[in-house]
């Protein structure tokens, strides 16, 4: 099914997984998934080489096993800049061949490793590739606060029109702590003309080291709601754990009572996140 059917019925609740570095963690990909059936996945995305590296055929393969082994729809994301357009159209027949329908087109970073080839300089030109190669449903990528790299909200915005103008039918959006961002964001989307689904993207903290690591990478600001949770319980990893994952189940039932069109959860392969912030949510999310 493609993914941007269903906002027509409901808010969509959605989980990003990331295949393990290692062939000794590749079993703890499949125990997430294990775990994440458990809370009503409307789909379950699968990140492509992100932080460096190619992992294509990971990403196919547990996205084929979401879709086929777990019954779960998939989204395979899929990073444009360091790949040909011979690659990619290797990658959308694949893609197909295993019953995928849907593809999160993304630029991607230039990492130390990178090698760009130069055939996809901004994502709007893989989205207008894929469309233009095949029926797949295509999300976007889009930055409440702004992308890093570009000097202005409004200038993001021109470029994310562009996305959905070369045929991304839903976005996702980078994590963001402060929800009056996203609503900024979403009014300044409005009147830009972008009128496709947008799913608020929740990161769930609950390890201070990974989220300066990745505040650093994309330009998160750190509210000061968010800092005192941080600072108060940084020494005590069970306690910063349930105080991240409660941070982010206020975030997302203040989206709810917003109307928003659908949470996507950055679970980072943890079920036991998935299902605290399920269980709080499972009843408002369906009102
Ligand atoms: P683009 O939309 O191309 O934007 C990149 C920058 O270029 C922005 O600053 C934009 O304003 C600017 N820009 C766009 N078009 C133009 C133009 N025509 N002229 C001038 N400037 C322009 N990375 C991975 O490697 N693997 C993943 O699986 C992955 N998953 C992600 C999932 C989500 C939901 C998000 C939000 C990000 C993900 N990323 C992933 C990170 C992403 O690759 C980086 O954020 C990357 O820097 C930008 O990708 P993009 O597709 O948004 O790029």
């Amino acid at each position: 099914m493609k993914t941007s059917e269903l906002f027509k019925e409901k808010t969509v609740l959605s989980y990003e997984v990331f295949p393990p570095k290692t062939a000794d963690d590749a079993h703890t990909i499949y125990e997430a998934l294990d775990g994440l059936k458990e809370v009503a996945p409307d789909f379950i995305s699968v990140t492509y080489g992100a932080g460096g590296g190619t992992n294509c055929a990971k990403t196919l393969e547990i996205a084929t096993a979401v879709k086929h082994q777990y019954k779960i729809e998939s989204v395979a994301h899929l990073r444009g800049i360091d790949l040909s357009k011979q690659e990619v159209l290797r990658i959308i027949g694949e893609l197909k061949e295993n019953g995928i329908e849907n593809v999160l087109a993304l630029r991607g970073d230039v990492m130390p490793d990178t090698v760009p080839t130069g055939d996809f300089q901004y994502a709007d030109e893989l989205v207008a590739y894929i469309r233009e190669h095949s029926d797949l449903n295509i999300l976007a990528a889009c930055y409440p606060e702004g992308h890093p790299e570009c000097d202005s909200i409004a200038k993001d915005i021109a470029h994310l029109k562009r996305k959905a103008d070369a045929g991304a039918s839903q976005l996702i959006t980078q994590f963001f702590l402060d929800n009056e961002d996203f609503y900024r964001f979403f009014e300044q989307t409005q009147a830009a003309g972008i009128s496709i689904p947008i799913q608020a993207g929740i990161m769930p903290v609950t390890n201070r080291k990974s989220v300066e690591r990745m505040v650093k990478m994309c330009g998160i600001r750190l509210p000061k709601k968010f800092m005192r949770i941080m600072d108060r319980y940084e020494q005590n990893p069970t306690a910063l754990r349930d105080a991240g994952i409660a941070y982010a189940i206020d975030q997302v039932i203040d989206l709810l009572a917003h109307d928003v069109d659908g949470i996507h959860l950055y679970i980072m392969n943890k079920p036991y996140t998935a299902k605290k912030i399920y269980d709080a949510i499972r009843n408002i999310i369906m009102a």
